[in-house]
């Protein structure tokens, strides 16, 4: 089912991880930003634009994580961009004989095992660097691109609308998870995005985050505040009493924790080795 959270602006959530999928209406089609998941739900998309008379006339993926690069052939074959480093991390992973094969043994642990399509995974055309809109026939979606959370990361900002697509940050279920592969410095990246975030806060009535609620204005600066205060602790290794952790996670949400341990555990190790004299 399709939402209208701005002007112009639907969202069709998924059951997984409150995965939301993104119309913008424009003048001849729509600008559908991370479908959906799986194929029944991007199905449903399908028939909601259908209804609509909206032919999806661009794509985009905020990141190169397989829930956000999925397609189905009802959605047509329209471009579908993403950051130019969002793109070559796609090319790289794809470049692996057996990579939609890992996905699909990733997934066979969650509850949408052989429910994702995984064919169209990732065919998108990356933006030449630099590029700050999305070229499409509809409102202005500026690029905000950093190097929080996954490589080439874009949030989105539909100012003449008031919207802010965040991407995998600013979430209200989704403890902020780092790259920690990807960046040298990965917390000092994460705070850098906040950053840019916030500069365009005083511009959004409206926050979809890839995973979790759509939240008013208010809700962008308390999860800027709450995201920093997580990465902050992330780095003066403190326990961050982030409420998206721990017991209060929904059940079969466990792997937030688990992602919280990890990073903790990574990060550690990563500045003991720092610290070891050469
Ligand atoms: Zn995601």
């Amino acid at each position: 089912m399709l939402t209208q959270v701005a002007e112009g602006v639907l969202v069709h959530q998924s059951e997984f991880v409150q995965s939301n999928a993104i119309v913008v209406r424009g003048r001849a089609g729509v600008l559908l930003i991370d479908p959906g998941v799986t194929g029944a739900e991007i199905d449903c998309l399908a028939d909601d634009l259908r209804e609509l008379g909206q032919p999806v006339v661009a794509g985009f993926s905020t990141h190169p994580d397989w829930d956000h690069l999925l397609w189905h052939a009802r959605l047509g074959d329209a471009p579908r961009y993403g950051t130019a480093r969002c793109a070559a991390a796609v090319r790289e992973l794809l470049s692996e004989a057996d990579a939609k094969d890992r996905i699909a043994a990733h997934l066979v642990e969650t509850e949408v095992a052989g429910q994702v399509p995984l064919d169209l995974l990732g065919l998108i055309t990356g933006l030449p660097a630099g590029t700050t809109r999305i070229p499409w026939d509809g409102p202005q979606v500026q690029i905000i691109e950093h190097q929080a959370h996954a490589p080439g990361h874009a949030a989105l900002l539909i100012a003449e609308r008031g919207v802010l697509v965040a991407g995998d940050m600013l979430s209200d279920v989704l403890i902020p998870m780092l790259d920690l592969d990807g960046t040298a410095d990965p917390i000092e990246e994460y705070l850098t995005a906040l950053r840019l975030l916030e500069e365009v806060a005083g511009e959004v009535d409206v926050l979809v985050p890839g995973h979790g609620s759509v939240g008013a204005a208010g809700q962008v600066r308390v999860r800027i505040d709450q995201d920093r205060a997580y990465v902050h602790a992330l780095r003066d290794g403190r326990e961050p009493g982030d409420p998206r952790i721990g017991p209060s996670a929904r059940p079969g949400w466990e792997w937030v924790s688990h992602v919280h341990t990890g990073q903790r555990r990574r990060l550690d190790q990563r500045n003991d080795h720092a610290d070891t004299p050469r």
